[in-house]
């Protein structure tokens, strides 16, 4: 189908050129940027000129008048009622901005919690000054009686999930365990309260068979190595212990079973 000369002679002058393309390929070649409009679609200078006039607003645009809105006027706030039970929404009274609750029942229920609170907290503070008070006045033979409940305590506590360090005891006995010393107290005073010279064994073997240390050791052997036997067998026998070193040692004991209780109280 032929199409009229006019529309094919336009048609034929919008698009590239043999020439314009050679030009483009070396535009490329030569490493200049090349915009995506074919070079053939630059219009020209009186075009855009006459473009823009035929783009050009003959109405002008009208302004919109600035119009202020006034805000209303800022109230209180609400608050919400402290008391636990009720958590209302309230507007507060402006003359008593330091009232938390709602009602006069939500005011009495916060004044009596808040008393019960004060009520605790002097309490637990006398406690710890009789504590402290009681503590100061403790003889050396106290103190090491003292610290061997918690070092004791720390070992049953550490060794929660072993058998009987003695015999093969399993970890789920619901009878008593103790903190089994390697070395005996008496034979060996300077390791009373080494941690590697005790380990959790039943009431048994504690009580009734000294410890049965054939088998502790064979067993302590396997758990602390050879090397930490051998030292604890020949380890200084005796030591003198002061106030200081009770009182220091008593406070790592604490913190130690505190750790571990909270850690043993996340795992269960
Ligand atoms: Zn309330
Ligand atoms: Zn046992």
């Amino acid at each position: 189908m032929h199409l009229r000369g006019g529309i094919t002679s336009r048609i034929a002058s919008s698009l590239p050129t043999a020439s314009t393309i050679q030009n483009m390929r070396f535009a490329c070649a030569a490493g200049a940027m090349v915009s995506w409009r074919p070079m053939c679609a630059t219009t020209s200078h009186e075009e855009k000129k006459r473009n823009r006039l035929n783009l050009k607003r003959t109405t002008p645009l009208k302004r919109t008048p600035f119009i202020s809105i006034p805000k209303p006027p800022k109230g209180p706030r609400p608050k919400k009622c402290k008391n636990r039970a009720c958590r209302t929404s309230y507007i507060p009274d402006p003359s008593q901005p330091w009232k938390d609750w709602c009602s006069v029942d939500c005011g009495t229920v916060l004044a009596i919690e808040k008393l019960a609170k004060q009520k605790a907290a002097k309490e637990k503070s006398e406690r710890a000054e009789a504590k402290r008070r009681k503590e100061q006045g403790m003889s050396i033979r106290e103190r090491l009686a003292a610290l061997q409940v918690l070092v004791n305590r720390y070992v049953v506590l550490r060794d929660k999930d072993e058998n009987c360090i003695s015999c093969p005891m399993p970890a789920h006995y619901d009878g008593a365990w103790h903190a089994s010393h390697f070395k005996s107290v008496g034979s060996n005073s300077n390791l009373r309260f080494n941690l590697l010279n005790i380990h959790k064994g039943c009431a048994q073997c504690n009580l009734f068979k000294s410890g049965n240390i054939a088998e502790y050791e064979k067993r302590l052997r396997l758990k602390i190595g050879d090397d930490r036997v051998e030292w604890l067998k020949t380890a200084d026998r005796s030591r003198v212990y002061d106030h200081d070193y009770l009182i220091r040692f008593s406070i790592i004991m604490r913190r130690k079973i505190k750790r571990l209780e909270k850690r043993r109280g996340s795992s269960s």
